[in-house]
């Protein structure tokens, strides 16, 4: 499957299959905190970045035999709002596969645009961040594109949920000592209350990000910050760790290419992913690695492999 991926067992959406709209990376942003590296098409361009009807025939075959899946994600790559005909895609999947929910993890930038806004309409779930409100911090965070600004994402996120019937969350990604001070965090705080939402969920670094000093917030923060949210409907979404993945996968290079293209990994998650026995993977792991195909990253919770 070239656009398709997984499906994962994500602890907030169930067992969810992957759709990647957009070339590897190609975003509106180039977050520091990144786990798909740095992007290398910074564009605010709306077009069809993949051919939409090989992406309809990957969908029509996955699905021909009614998997069992919990949500179908747009995620992956880049950013998938880019995709100028992302709501066809959506809307053919509530039709043609009915059951099926959808499910939209954005970065907002693009929602002040009433056609990125209308594309989304028939999702079930959309997903925005909303990692910083401060002009400065915004740029060194989310190093956006010309065309970005904070006044525009905000514009765009508070017109969506005003128009948007299905579920609606907020994710903030906190960095510590970046967007962390009471001054930060109540201007996001402030930001969320102006936007009709049903949650808001907290995360932070759970794997490689693009930039080295990029560290994970305690649980001890994490949970105070939660607290400093309140009294809005907020969850601290926490280290997915490896339960929350499960990757019905057929295994070998490719798949851990895949894999790891999009979400950093460790081997004993890659083992847990595609079932491929540790020694073999080990191999394969070492192989891929002397090819410079990938490359092991040491942090505190054991060796990520991402790609070179
Ligand atoms: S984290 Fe999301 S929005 Fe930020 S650069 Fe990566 S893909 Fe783009």
């Amino acid at each position: 499957m070239k656009y398709l991926f997984g499906p994962v067992q994500s602890r907030r959406l169930g067992l969810s299959l992957g759709i990647d709209l957009v070339p590897h990376k190609t975003c509106t942003l180039n977050c520091i905190y990144c786990e798909c590296g740095p992007t290398t098409l910074l564009t605010s361009e709306i077009r069809e970045y993949v051919p939409t009807v090989e992406v309809l025939h990957e969908i029509d075959q996955y699905l021909s035999d009614r998997p069992v899946l919990d949500v179908i994600t747009f995620s992956g790559s880049g950013e998938p709002t880019l995709h100028s005909r992302i709501g066809e895609i959506i809307t053919h999947i509530k039709e043609a596969h009915a059951g099926y929910r959808v499910a939209v993890l954005t970065n907002g930038t693009l929602l002040w645009d009433a056609r990125v806004r209308e594309n989304l309409m028939n999702a079930d779930i959309v997903i925005p961040s909303l990692d910083a409100i401060n002009e400065e911090t915004f740029r060194i965070v989310l190093r956006p594109h010309m065309n970005i600004t904070p006044e525009r994402m905000m514009e765009g996120l508070m017109q969506f949920g005003k128009d948007f019937k299905g579920r609606y969350i907020l994710e903030v990604f906190i960095i510590p000592g970046i967007n962390t001070s009471v001054e930060e965090l109540t201007e996001i705080k402030n930001a969320c209350s102006k936007i009709r939402h049903n949650e808001i969920h907290l995360n932070t670094l759970d794997r490689p990000g693009t930039v080295k000093w990029v560290k994970p917030a305690s649980m001890e923060e994490m949970d105070e910050i939660e607290d400093f949210f309140r009294p809005l409907n907020v969850k601290v979404i926490g280290s997915p760790g490896m339960l929350e993945m499960n990757l019905i996968s057929s295994g070998k290079s490719d798949d851990i290419i895949s894999i790891i293209k999009r979400r950093p990994s460790t081997a004993e998650e890659l083992n847990h992913i595609t079932g491929i026995p540790m020694d073999e993977l080990s191999r394969l792991l070492e192989k891929l690695e002397k090819s410079c195909v990938i490359k092991g990253e040491k942090l505190e919770r054991g060796l990520f492999y991402r790609l070179f």
